[in-house]
């Protein structure tokens, strides 16, 4: 039992390592009708009209924010307990980032503190142009509660369902944008199905998605519809607005079909090794990650809490063990690119508190019982040594 055991990690299998050869033997490598396809059944799988694979969802959350006209002098307002990324791409637009602090049972953004925040905001003349709730650990936000705040305060909702494709919110899937302009997905290996790099956007609006197929190749553009002159011939493209490189490959999505249709065994699976540690973990100094009843999460994350002074002894001793816990996030205020943009400790309390707390343990398909009985064995020994 002395293999390292990650804290996620991608399942491959042979009906996928098939997928993605039949792909090298055909002739496209790079946007053909692998990509077509996996747009399709993302779109059918998460109940959106429209799909848009791309490169990975850093570039998702960029284009994303561009198609909503996010620029210099908006604000962009999102979760501190996130990747970078999340923010990031604000900043990419030249927007200005802020933050609402977490909830501290579901570590998603508080619905309270940003009707708080908004209420102060409107009075300043400084509301949102968007808001990105990220569905932390794969459970959904309460997307219904944000809607209706948005129609309130005229913000735009963009999800980072990074962690959540295979998740439902209200008995449907994470994706559907019911209550969003768009959601972001991430097929980076350790989330919960993978290409590899990848991530999809998936919206209901027409020219979201028209503006977004722009933004991910160049602004340029072959359909008659979308020009401003007359086509000049078979040859006659059209740059029609600003645009980057943001595709994804055949290969990589031939991967992503593949993975697609293992979704739900795998969303299964992970639900299985929840239960699994929810019953080996008796310690009634460990948290255990809170569910909403109207979500059902993905479970990306595991995260469980402990008494913040003994964490790093708790965490260094499973290391040693061969365990590769994780600690996400640190907060973003926090990084020194942030607190440069003025933010500082003490900012987002929750957000803070959840960090110092936090030990993300191995999940992912394919975990064992015996890895799971072996991680949870260890987790219990280390404590009872320092967490008392
Ligand atoms: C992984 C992740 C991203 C970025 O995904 P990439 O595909 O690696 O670019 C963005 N937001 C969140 C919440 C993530 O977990």
């Amino acid at each position: 039992m002395n293999d390292f055991i990650p804290y996620g990690r991608q399942n491959i299998s042979d009906g996928d390592i098939d997928a993605v050869v039949q792909v090298l033997k055909s002739d496209w490598l790079t946007t053909g009708p692998n990509v077509d396809e996996f747009e399709h059944s993302l779109s059918q799988h998460s109940q959106a009209k429209y799909c848009i694979a791309v490169c990975n969802a850093t570039a998702a959350l960029h284009i994303a924010y561009m198609a909503l006209e996010i620029g210099k002098g908006d604000a962009v307002w999102t979760s501190p307990n996130t990747f970078l990324a999340t923010a990031n791409a604000a900043i990419m637009c030249g927007a200005s980032v802020d933050f609402v602090d977490i909830c501290s049972k579901t570590y998603n953004i508080s619905v309270e503190s940003l009707e708080k925040k908004l209420i102060e905001a409107k009075k300043t003349g400084t509301l949102p142009k968007l808001v990105v709730p990220v569905h932390f650990g794969g459970q959904s936000c309460d997307m219904q509660k944000i809607a209706k705040l948005s129609q309130i305060y005229g913000f735009k909702i963009v999800e980072d369902a990074s962690h959540a494709i295979g998740g439902d919110y209200q008995g449907e899937p994470v994706g559907n944008c019911q209550y969003s302009d768009i959601t972001v997905f991430s097929f980076h290996p350790v989330k919960i199905m993978t290409t590899a790099e990848g991530g999809a956007l998936l919206t209901n609006d027409k020219g979201l998605n028209d503006k977004l197929r722009l933004l991910r190749t160049h602004g340029m553009t072959r359909d008659s519809q979308l020009m401003e002159n007359e086509s000049e011939g078979g040859w006659y493209y059209e740059m029609v607005s600003m645009g980057y490189n943001y595709r994804i490959t055949d290969i990589q999505c031939a991967l992503g079909s593949s993975q697609l249709k293992r979704l739900n065994g795998f969303i299964d699976e992970r639900h299985a090794i929840a239960d699994r540690y929810s019953k080996l973990i008796t310690d009634s100094k460990i948290t255990l990650p809170f569910q909403n009843n109207d979500v059902r999460s993905s479970f990306h994350l595991y995260p469980i809490l402990v008494e913040s002074y003994s964490r790093k002894q708790i965490f260094d001793y499973l290391r040693n063990n061969s365990i590769g816990v994780n600690v996400l996030y640190i907060p973003l205020h926090i990084q020194p690119y942030y607190k440069k943009l003025g933010f500082e400790l003490g900012n987002y309390p929750n957000a803070e508190k959840y960090y110092s707390q936090t030990i993300a343990l191995p999940m992912y398909s394919g975990l064992s019982q015996p890895q799971q009985i072996y991680v949870t064995d260890k987790l219990q020994k280390a404590v009872a040594k320092y967490g008392q």
